[in-house]
């Protein structure tokens, strides 16, 4: 068992359909090897903190960089319906139309659903960095 094959085996292995076999080396793998062992339990504890935030077992951990992604996505798109809106709130100064100021009022509530789930994302990335965070305290293995 290598550390590419034991990475293979992570996922059967945290779903539980891990073979006797399979099981049997990977664990013993683990046990030499402190690079699986803590990459085995980062995996799992982003799969606790994702099951707890959504009351729904995963098949597959989270990717923590989509996750990232998707959080810089709400943060740049927040910030371009602010200057769309900035923008509008200018023309509609100019304009003084009921229909700017009904764009206006449409496009913040959206932006106030997605402050809020940026807001919902970064609370579970800070909660997956204080079990990481826990975990790694010397002496915890
Ligand atoms: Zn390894």
């Amino acid at each position: 068992m290598n550390c590419n094959k034991c990475s293979e085996l992570l996922a059967d292995f945290l779903d539980g359909t891990l073979s006797g076999e399979d099981n049997q080396l990977f664990n013993v793998h683990l046990q030499d090897c402190l690079q699986c062992t803590s990459v085995r339990e980062d995996v799992h504890q982003i799969m606790e903190v994702a099951r707890a935030e959504r009351g729904v077992a995963h098949a597959a951990p989270p990717n923590k960089q989509a996750l990232w992604a998707r959080i810089v996505n709400e943060l740049d798109s927040e910030q371009h319906i602010s200057k769309a809106a900035e923008a509008s709130s200018r023309r509609a100064t100019a304009n003084a139309t009921g229909f700017w100021a009904r764009t206006l009022n449409k496009r913040w509530e959206l932006s106030f659903a997605q402050l809020s789930a940026a807001v919902a994302s970064i609370a579970v990335i800070v909660a997956i960095s204080t079990a990481l965070g826990v975990r790694r305290l010397p002496g915890d293995y």
